[in-house]
């Protein structure tokens, strides 16, 4: 996944590190190039490379390690720090017009995830009570309104495209009709797909910038693939001359990609990241925290998102009656079992396990997870008696081994299932407190 390899690389870095108690000026500039090495490898752009590790450099060499009770946990932290900076710092949310309709326009390459995002946006807006309208204004490839139509149609959402066989129309036209036509009919807000080229060009910049012009929206979003490594850099430059933006959108975070496009664009830029795409369907989409983001990277876990996308998944209800539970402790293997089962409407298991802290060692397994991991600790749950479910505590060595025959599991299996329950019990508690978690071997965070 992205960042798999860049997190492997840090997590090691910061393993060796902590074997250490006073660290030296030596241990931290081998630290400062490990870390120096491991960002270039995943593209990160040199200028942002340089930046952030002259930035660690010189706090690691300061006194608030040489102070800290932990050296090598405070550095973490100071590259925790750092790269929550670069990745934008604060959070920024969409920002609506004071007078409706809202008009955001996306931009980008083609092929980028622009269509794909239009119909994700349109669905967490509607989420949340609004009414948005897409409008259809890459009249350039063939079937690009067709596209948007199929997706407005999965999304739930209105569409605004020009008739067919119209369709070499003038797309600043279509742009301007269509924001009037939202107006009309009280779409609180438009969303303005244009079009893309396969690489950067003077045309499609032009059409672009005079869409903009003709439409004055807040927002204009950078789509941009996660995927393409150092070119990220210069597209996103060329996009900001071209037709700035006031905010950026990365997709495909879900494949293949080294990350380098998602740690240099906001800081090339200087625009924040505001939403990153995760998958083909229209659910695979979160709004971006760039701190969760940093604690993902450094496999610090995210326990914040994870507990967002159970709480879209579930019923409100049933959210609030679990984090009663997770508060007052009362939470059971029982309670455990059955969010199991509902995360499996959720679709993939192995996005959710990957954003449990210190899952970083477990990158072989989570690439060997298959759903069937949740009938066997169906299974081992199943064979515990009421009791044993409610008060794990009382799971002594012939329990375990009871269990683990009538499951036809190992008693380790049963072991790690029960270890597994107490680590996300005792940090669900804190988070559900207001609090944040303590993450096993890291100290708090
Ligand atoms: P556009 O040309 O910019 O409108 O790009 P599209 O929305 O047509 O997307 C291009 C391809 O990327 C399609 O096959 C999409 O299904 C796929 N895609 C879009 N977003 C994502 C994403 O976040 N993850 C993955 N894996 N694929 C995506």
């Amino acid at each position: 996944a992205t960042f798999g390899t860049l997190s492997d690389r840090l997590t090691e870095t910061f393993r060796n590190l902590r074997k250490k108690g006073q660290l030296t000026p030596a241990d931290v500039d081998g630290t400062v190039r490990e870390i120096r090495r491991a960002l270039l490898d995943a593209d990160v752009a040199l200028p942002v490379v340089k930046e952030f590790t002259a930035a660690i450099r010189e706090r690691a060499l300061g006194d608030e390690v040489n102070r800290a009770l932990n050296p090598a946990q405070q550095v973490v932290q100071i590259v925790n720090d750092e790269l929550i900076g670069i990745l934008g710092g604060q959070q920024r949310r969409l920002q609506f017009a004071k007078n409706p309709p809202t008009v955001i326009m996306l931009a980008g390459l083609q092929g980028s995830g622009k269509t794909t995002f239009a119909g994700k946006l349109a669905k967490m807006l509607e989420k949340d009570g609004h009414t948005p309208l897409l409008v259809a204004c890459d009249l350039q490839r063939p079937n690009a309104v067709n596209q948007l139509q199929v997706v407005a149609e999965r999304a739930g959402a209105a569409i605004y495209a020009p008739e067919p066989g119209n369709g070499v129309g003038d797309p600043v036209k279509v742009a301007r009709d269509g924001v009037a036509h939202a107006t009309r009919q009280q779409h609180d807000i438009v969303i303005i797909d244009t079009a893309g080229r396969l690489g950067v060009d003077a045309e499609l910049m032009k059409q672009a910038s005079d869409i903009r012009k003709a439409t004055q929206p807040d927002e204009v979003l950078f789509v941009i693939d996660a995927m393409i490594g150092q070119d990220a850099v210069n597209t996103a430059k060329a996009f900001q001359d071209g037709v700035d933006f006031t905010g950026v959108v990365l997709s495909k975070l879900d494949g293949d990609a080294r990350g380098g496009a998602a740690l240099s664009v906001a800081s090339v830029t200087g625009r924040p990241i505001i939403f990153a795409s995760t998958g083909e369907g229209l659910d695979d989409v979160e709004p971006f925290h760039p701190d969760r983001m940093a604690s993902r990277i450094l496999d610090l876990g995210d326990i914040l998102t994870l507990i967002e996308q159970a709480q879209s998944a579930f019923d409100e209800a049933e959210a609030m009656a679990v984090a009663e539970k997770l508060a007052t402790e009362t939470f059971t293997l029982e309670d455990f079992l059955q969010q199991m089962q509902q995360m499996k409407k959720m679709g993939s298991m192995k996005k959710m396990l990957g954003m449990l802290p210190g899952m970083g060692n477990m990158k072989q397994q989570l690439e060997d997870f298959d759903e069937r991991e949740i009938d066997r600790t169906e299974a081992i749950i199943r064979s515990m008696t009421l009791a044993e479910r409610r008060n794990p505590k009382m799971l002594n060595g012939s329990r375990r081994l009871r269990i683990a025959r009538g499951s036809g599991m190992t008693v380790t299996d049963v072991n790690q299932l029960v270890q597994r329950f107490d680590q996300a019990a005792k940090m669900m508690k804190t988070v559900a407190r207001g609090g944040v978690p303590n993450i096993p071997g890291m100290g708090p965070i």
